[in-house]
């Protein structure tokens, strides 16, 4: 594969992640939340980096934009609908836009719910889906800014991508994630699977993503809820849990 995929764990539980394209030694990060442990992860490979790539304007996956881009240049690619709030952009991206890096082109995905004007981003070759805090391995974002009907049709654009896509997010919230899907859904086997292999991959201090479209598909009660009701009753009762 000419694209490698890395992540690097920032701030609480917060994930950056890298691509590197080792034909033509580009490098992108996806929502670097923290300056300092990005250039560190560089540095030790012997990178630059080309271009930071932003979901949504949260804090937590936009602090180290304004750093990594003064020292690297990289050029900075974001929701045009948040500009006001990320500041300096480079590439404006609107739903459908594709940017093109090493060799391949990144499709953007609007999926608003999270915030009113997150972004997805999907590689095609390897298959990856950066979907900031919209998606997460067992669950979904909380709904700052948008209603559960909007996260309900951000969530079913996922439906087009393939089952072997890499479902890479933002933050490493899985096992947390995996009790409240087994309160729902305790018939589910395939859930009680992964939340078995998710309950073992902590312990031993390894993160549980990527995880697979197919995987979400099986076991994540809110990709499988039938309606944007069933996913707003899911999401309010995931909020007291
Ligand atoms: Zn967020």
């Amino acid at each position: 594969m000419p694209i490698s995929i890395m992540s690097i764990p920032v701030l609480q539980d917060n994930y950056v992640w890298v691509l590197h394209d080792t034909t033509g030694e580009k490098t992108a990060v996806i929502d670097p939340g923290d300056a300092a442990p990005v250039r560190q992860f560089l540095d030790a490979a012997g990178w630059s980096l080309d271009l930071i790539l932003v979901t949504h304007h949260h804090h937590d996956h936009v602090n180290g934009v304004a750093d990594l881009h003064s020292h690297y240049g990289a050029q900075v690619v974001a929701p045009a609908a948040e500009a006001s709030q990320i500041g300096r952009i480079d590439i404006p991206v609107h739903d459908g836009d594709r940017v093109p890096f090493g060799g391949e082109e990144i499709l953007t995905i609007a999926t608003p719910g999270h915030t009113a004007g997150e972004v997805s981003y999907y590689l095609p070759h390897p298959a990856a889906l950066f979907c900031g805090d919209t998606l997460f391995s067992l669950g979904c974002g909380r709904l700052f800014e948008g209603s559960p009907k909007d996260m309900f049709h951000s969530l079913a654009r996922f439906r087009e991508l393939p089952d072997e896509t890499l479902v890479c997010c933002g933050h490493e919230y899985t096992e947390s994630n995996a009790r409240f899907a087994l309160t729902v859904a305790p018939e589910n086997h395939s859930l009680r699977l992964r939340a078995e292999e998710v309950r073992k991959l902590r312990q031993q201090g390894k993160p549980t993503v990527p995880s697979t479209l197919r995987s979400e598909r099986l076991c994540n009660p809110f990709i499988r809820a039938d309606s944007a009701e069933q996913l707003g009753q899911l999401r309010a009762l995931k909020d007291r849990f």
